[in-house]
Order: structure tokens, then sequence, then C-alpha cells
């Protein structure tokens, strides 16, 4: 479906974003004792998933632009879908759609931030 070799891959599996063989994280999302926690470097390309100390913190950011990309899913659901709710059972449906994805959007917003400085290598 998603070809190797493309970034949605990368992502959307978390791979690693050089070789797309290797895993990203220690264990999935909503395994909370592990949260986030990514392996030190590739098992298969041996590249160092953190470039510096708090490399990772400019995940939030992303994390930021995948919240406000629900929010506006919500609002053109609500108007194309005529839901007709209220803004704020719109922002509940947010905050509870944001509160059951965290450990997803949490993961994805790592793995995105990587493969905006790690590119795909082949093999
Ligand atoms: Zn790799």
């Amino acid at each position: 479906m998603i070809k190797k070799g493309t970034k949605l891959f990368s992502i959307l599996k978390f791979k690693c974003p050089t070789c797309h063989e290797g895993d990203f994280f220690l264990s999935y999302p909503y395994n909370l004792k592990k949260i986030g926690d990514l392996h030190a470097q590739c098992s298969k390309c041996c590249l160092k998933f953190s470039k510096e100390p708090g490399f990772y913190f400019g995940a939030m950011y992303v994390s930021y632009g995948l919240g406000i990309a629900i929010f506006v899913a919500v609002f053109v659901a609500n108007s194309i879908l005529n839901l007709d709710l209220s803004l704020f059972n719109m922002f509940m449906t947010v905050g509870v759609i944001l509160f059951a994805s965290t450990p997803y959007l949490f993961h994805l917003s790592k793995i995105i931030w990587a493969n905006i400085f790690f590119h795909y290598k082949g093999n």
C-alpha cells in the first residue's frame, strides 16, 4: 500500500527514517511505561536517532500542529455532516479525541520530527 522509501512509510510504521527497516520505538504507543522511549540507534543501519541532547523537544511543535489538525477535522466534520454541535460540544469532542490519542500522537510527533531531519538512504 504505502511504499518503502516514502516518509509516510517510516512515519506510519514507526520505522527508522533512514533505512525504513529498524524499529524506532521500544514499544507500541499505548505501553504507558515506555511511552515515547526510542532506541538509541537503529538496529539495522546504526543511525543514532538523537542528533543532540534535547533533540526531540522540537517534536512539541509537531504535536501542536497535530492537535490543530484534529480540531480543524472536527470543525469540518461538524459542517459537512450537519452535526450541529455547539462550540462547547466541539471542544469536548476535540478534548476526548486528544485525550484518547495522546500516546499515539506523542509517538507520531517524534517520528515526524525525526523524518524532517533524517532522509531515506535506501539499501
Ligand atoms: Zn535504520
